[in-house]
């Protein structure tokens, strides 16, 4: 039987739970079901803690993206630069990979 932990949104009282279908939850502080449940140890595996995990990644690969493609534009400028008085070299946007 899954423990959850929950903190309580109205009065951030937090406590943990057990929960079986069809439980209606309330804070035992003040009964009010505004909870959010909280990421724990025993839930890591749970798809809401992957979609967390998932957009922490993404949200980390951005800069590093950016930086890639700010390298890669300094590479081409750098390569058209060189090769500017070459009239048949293709255009930077036209380069291929
Ligand atoms: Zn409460």
């Amino acid at each position: 039987m899954p423990i959850f932990e929950y903190e309580c949104r109205a009065c951030g009282h937090e406590f943990e739970r057990l929960v079986r279908p069809g439980d209606v939850l309330a804070c035992p502080a003040c009964q009010s079901q505004d909870l959010e449940k909280l990421l724990s140890l025993s839930s890591v595996s749970t798809p809401s803690t992957r979609a967390t995990a998932f957009q922490q990644a993404r949200h980390a690969g951005r800069p590093l993206q950016q930086e890639k493609q700010q390298a890669e534009i300094d590479e081409i400028k750098h390569h058209y630069g060189e090769n500017a008085l070459t009239p048949l070299k293709p255009g930077p946007l036209r380069k291929k990979r």
